[in-house]
């Protein structure tokens, strides 16, 4: 597949946007070593832009990002693509309103999955952010379909855009590649509340007419317009 320069250009700013983006990851302690990935599709194209595989965070540069088709194969760069490339590719296939893919292990988010536990609405900021529990999606092997297959499917009966991979670990998703780094924060955040706030009790439910309300006013009225 050759690019045109119009669509390479779009790709350069895609590459320094991404990378810069991996830098959240690390700057909010969400990733160790180089487990943990960003992506963003190429507007108006079959194409994504993703972080190389088992390259280390500090010499992650615009140019070291690599861009696959929405198959995983290498369209542009020098390095092999994230080994979690199948499974971001899968989500923008099947979602064609995702912009934006996140995967870590972050700790505490991870914690949910292990044990494969729904994080409770039990706080305004998951009914805002996330609509409603945060969902558990099946256990799956990487190296095919699975993975991608789980996200997709548990996302779709959900508001919320992050979903606890059981066994494995949150991805996330968003209408671009920050708006997913935002969920993939934010879910750590609420785990981690949710987690120190079960140590002293039960956490409380709040009811579904208020999650529906905080959900719908966050993403329609909050914030600059
Ligand atoms: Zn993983």
């Amino acid at each position: 597949m050759v690019l045109t320069t119009a669509i390479l250009d779009t790709v350069d700013e895609l590459r320094q946007t991404v990378a810069a983006l991996h830098g959240e990851l690390t700057r909010n302690e969400l990733v160790i070593w180089t487990a943990g990935n960003v992506s963003a599709r190429v507007p108006g194209q079959d194409l994504m832009v993703i972080k190389p595989s088992g390259v280390s965070y500090d010499n992650l540069a615009g140019e070291t990002m690599v861009v696959t088709d929405l198959f995983g194969n290498l369209v542009h760069g020098e390095l092999a693509p994230s080994s979690d490339t199948a499974a971001h590719a899968y989500v923008y296939r099947h979602m064609p309103e995702v912009g934006g893919v996140v995967h870590t292990h972050s700790t505490y988010a991870t914690a949910w999955a292990a044990r494969g536990e729904p994080i409770p609405c039990v706080l305004t900021m998951i009914a805002d952010e996330f609509g409603g529990d945060i969902p558990v999606g099946p256990f799956a092997i990487i190296g095919d379909d699975s993975i991608g297959r789980g996200i997709v499917e548990t996302l779709r009966g959900s508001r919320s855009p992050a979903v606890l991979m059981q066994n494995h670990g949150p991805f996330s998703v968003g209408k671009d590649a920050r708006s997913a780094v935002k969920a993939a924060v934010m879910v750590e955040d609420v785990a981690r509340t949710v987690h120190i706030a079960r140590q002293l009790g039960a956490p409380l439910a709040i009811s579904q007419q208020d999650i529906d309300q905080l959900h719908q006013r966050y993403q329609n009225v909050y914030g600059q317009h």
